[in-house]
This record gives structure tokens, sequence and C-alpha cells, in this order.
């Protein structure tokens, strides 16, 4: 059987370690691959390879290293279906939810593009007589990501393009349930011209990345992932002195307003629901109606769009499947375990998935969509994210109750509201205690030049992903203050200096 190893130098090389992990094609449950997870010395040597390359790469210039971006996006174009194929076969979700975040990461590789423009710095003329102050935005050294199973691309993508870009070499530590596509992208930045030893992956699990955490020539780590670990890698490596951004779990809420447009809703609510079987951070998996009237009615739209839902597998039907099976076995086991916790807790279950089985897949991890009425804000399907096509609708009698349960949610990754009323939409966006907001928008994700990231425990650390936040992430500050004082008359002065 195939064994995924690590990519290490500008090339994939088998690992030594003895501890391997089992990756499946959930739509089959077939056991494709073996990946390997890499040793202690292994992880150690990556981030040798890392820091060697590091003294070469952050001297090139900053047009040249958008140059490599430039080429790089080019053949992530050219080579998009196999790159789709190979999400879709160890991932599950569909073809073209695979090309869709192929494309999202591109779209920081576009970014990552106008650096030269991004590190100019800042310059002040005259802060004092002759005297000229500016900043430099150098690169931090070796940088580390870690990323999770339900985007094997596009969070990766997130991470590395900024940090070379930005004169970093990186070690990638991807998730262990789908690490083929991040080894074949390797590849592609190699093809791109990018130098060997700038970008390495490790493929591994908790032993790899407390190494990553450890090690002190690690100066940087971007994790995505679910929130006990996030706290876990932002408080170990913080604890070490390195800068952690975290990025956890989430809860999303979208609120329907008496005034909105139950059809619009409903088409938003399908693929912010069930699109990529539920399994995005962003995805909305509680819908807060505001009266009675409005949740009936979307409950109805709802079960007649549900009916007409595809479930199959992501590729190879003639026509392509809505959505997916989920990652693996175990999760979907969890996924059911929600459901039967909501039928328990007294949740109205108004579409049951479970025991879903499509033909010729019968092994394969598919859950269909799931809708429950009646949630409350005590459940476990309501407190706990799911990460599976589980739909809660919660009623509530007012858009004030709508929006206290959102606030007062632990998580606070995305939100959004349907409303054809601004003033609702003005007061939502100014007083919902989460990050990434939507008005008449369902997955409200930032495009790359702006930067993405929640509140409350869906993050950990002060700067978030890409855009400048990105930028400011992957650099160090220098300011510098300077004059030419040629034959001026000096004298000590002992009092702290202020500008003249
Ligand atoms: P996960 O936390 O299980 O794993 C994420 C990464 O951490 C993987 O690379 C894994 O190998 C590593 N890891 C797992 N356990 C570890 C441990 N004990 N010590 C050190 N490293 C460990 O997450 P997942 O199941 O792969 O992904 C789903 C989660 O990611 C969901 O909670 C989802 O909300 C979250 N997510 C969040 C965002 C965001 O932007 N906030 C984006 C995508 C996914």
């Amino acid at each position: 059987m195939k064994i995924v190893g690590n990519y290490i130098n500008g090339e994939s090389v088998a690992s030594a370690s003895t501890r391997t992990a089992p990756v499946f094609n959930p739509a089959t449950g077939e056991q494709t691959k073996l990946v390997s997870l890499a040793t202690v010395s292994e992880t150690e040597a990556a981030i040798s390879i890392a820091e060697q390359a590091f003294h070469e790469w952050s001297r090139v210039s900053p047009l040249n290293r958008a140059r490599v971006m430039f080429r790089f996006k080019a053949l992530l174009e050219q080579n998009i279906d196999q790159l789709a194929e190979m999400i879709t076969l160890e991932h599950g979700k569909v073809l073209s939810d695979a090309k869709g975040e192929l494309t999202r990461g591109m779209e920081v590789v576009e970014f990552a593009c106008g650096i030269p423009h991004l590190l100019k710095g800042e310059h002040s003329l005259n802060v004092g007589r002759g005297v000229d102050s500016f900043s430099l935005m150098q690169p931090v050294g070796v940088c580390a990501g870690i990323s999770p199973f339900n985007f094997p691309v596009m969070v990766p993508m997130w991470m590395f393009p900024i940090a070379l870009a930005c004169g970093n070499t990186f070690v990638m530590k991807p998730s262990e349930k789908d690490p083929s596509v991040i080894m074949r992208v390797a590849e592609l930045l190699k093809e791109a011209g990018l130098p060997n030893g700038v970008f390495n992956i490790i493929n591994g699990d908790k032993e790899a990345v407390d190494v990553l955490l450890n090690d002190s020539r690690v100066q940087a780590v971007s994790f995505v992932g679910s929130t006990p670990i996030a706290e876990y890698i932002y408080a170990t490596g913080s604890k070490n002195g390195k800068r952690v951004q975290a990025l956890g779990g989430a809860k999303n809420h979208m609120i329907m307003m008496p005034d909105a447009e139950v059809d619009q809703v409903t088409s938003a609510l399908m693929g912010a629901a069930f699109g990529s079987a539920g399994e995005r951070c962003m995805a909305i998996s509680v819908a807060v109606c505001v009266g009675d009237e409005t949740a009936d009615r979307l409950i109805d739209k709802l079960q007649q769009e549900i009916a007409d839902m595809r479930v199959g597998p992501g590729s190879g039907l003639a026509e392509e499947a809505h959505m997916g099976p989920l990652i693996s076995k175990v999760h979907a086991e969890k996924v059911t375990g929600y459901i039967n916790s909501g039928v328990e807790e007294g949740a109205k279950l108004v579409v049951d998935g479970r025991g879903f089985k499509v033909d010729k897949h019968e092994l394969g991890y598919f859950i269909g969509p799931t809708l429950f009425d009646d949630v409350k804000p005590g459940m476990r399907i309501y407190k706990e994210e799911i990460f599976g096509p589980v739909l809660a609708v919660v009623r509530v009698g007012s858009y004030q109750e709508a929006i206290e349960l959102i606030n007062s949610h632990e998580y606070g990754n995305g939100t959004t509201i349907f409303t054809s009323d601004g003033d609702s939409a003005r007061q939502f966006c100014e007083q919902v205690q989460v990050g990434m907001v939507g008005v008449n928008i369902p997955i409200p994700v930032p495009m790359a030049f702006h930067s993405f990231g929640g509140w409350k425990r869906s993050v950990f650390g002060p700067l978030n992903m890409h855009g400048n936040d990105g930028v400011r992430f992957y650099t160090k500050m220098k300011t510098v203050t300077a004059r030419w004082p040629k034959g001026q008359q000096t004298t000590n002065s002992f009092s702290m200096p202020t500008m003249k």
C-alpha cells in the first residue's frame, strides 16, 4: 500500500517512522493509503533544513519572491482538475466544492504576488531637524503551519504563500486524514522556482506538532483546527516565546428576520448548512427565526429543498452530488450521536439523515441532511460544534433575543442576518460579538486581501489569517531613526531625548 511520507528540501522522502495512520476514501470506506507519522528527529531535521534555507531566501528581493508566487498561481490553475480530484478522494467533498476551495486558496497566492507593495513599510521625513524615521518589515525566520482536515489546500494556503513571500521559510504539518494533495502542491512550488528547503512538509500527529511548538528555531506558529487544540497550541507556543495565531471551532448563527425573503434565505441556507456536508468552520448550523410564522415558512421551504438534494460520492457521477460523505467513520458516528442527543433532549427532528445509504457506496461515511426545529439553547446540539450536515432552527420572539443568543454563545466565528431592513442590519453589524459578519450573505468568508478570523473561543492570538494581519504576523517591524550630522556641534545630554 502506498505510504505518504514527508517533503523535505525539495523532495518527497520516505519516513523512518514505525508509526502510521490509515487514509480512507470516505465515499467508499476503502483504505487507500497509509501516512507516516513523523518522528521527533525527522521534524527537527525539517526545521534545520528550513533554518538553513532562510539565510538565502530572506535575501531574495521581494520582487523575485513575488515572481515565484505568480508562477505558482499559474501552475495551480493548470493543475486544478488533478488537485480537486485529490481533495475529493481523501476528503470526500464534491469536485466543484474542491475547486472552490482551490480558488479561495489561489486568491491568497494572488494577494502574496503583491508583496513588494505590502512590504514597503513606513517613512517619516524630518521627525526632528535633519532626522528621518522609517520602519522595515523583516521576515521572522522559520514558520510552522498546522492545518485541519476540512480544507487540505485552502487552509495551508492561508498561511504559507504570505509567509514565503515575506521571506520566511516554512514547515507545514497537514492533517493526517487527507495528506496527499498538499504534497503535490509542494511539487508545484518547486516547479514555480521556489528554492529547495524553503517549504517543507512533515506528515504526523501530536508528536510532530509538539516539536514545532517547543523547538526554539521555530519563530511563528499558525494553527487552524478545533478549539481545544487551538488553545493548547496557543498556550504552548506562546509559553515558548513564539508568535502564535490559532483559529478554533465555530457555531455560526443566521438570523432570519420576519421581513426576509424566504426563498433567498432557504437557498442561502442549503449551501451554508449542507455544503461540504457541514464540515466548514463557516457553515451555518443554527438558523434563528424571529417569530413563529417566520420559522414555519422557513421549515416548510427547507423541507421541500432538502427532499431534492442529491447526496453521493464527490466525483464519478453523471450529475454531481450536492453533498458528499463525512471525513471518517468515527466522525459520522459522532454526528449520528449528536442527532440522537437532539431527539433525546426534546428537539423536533423534521428531517432525519441517520443511516443514509448511497447505492454502491454502502460503506461510505454518508449522513443525509438533517433538520431540527424547536432547538433550545441548553441542548447539546445547540451548544456544541457538530461539524456535520445538521441544521438547528431556534425560534425567538424578537431581534433582541436573537442577538443575545448569538452574543452569549462561546464561539464567535461567523454569523449573518437576512433582512430587508437596513436599520436592523446596521444594528446587527455593530452589536454582534462575532468576527466575520454577513448581511444577506450566507457564508461571509473575507477575501484574501482582508483578514480571516473569529472572536471569543474561535480564535487565540491577536492577528488573523491573510490580508494585512497575515503580513504583520509573518514580519517583524524594525524602526530606524537616523540623522547625518556632518560637522554639527554635539553636546552631552542626559535627559530623555525629545525632537526639537
Ligand atoms: P483538529 O483540531 O482535530 O486537528 C487540527 C490539526 O491539529 C491537525 O493537523 C491534527 O493533526 C493536529 N492535532 C490534533 N490533535 C492534536 C493534539 N492533541 N496535539 C497537537 N496537534 C494535534 O481539527 P480537525 O478535526 O482536523 O478539523 C476540524 C476543526 O477545525 C473544526 O473544529 C473546525 O471548526 C475547525 N476549523 C476552524 C477554522 C477556522 O478558521 N476557525 C477553519 C477550518 C476548520
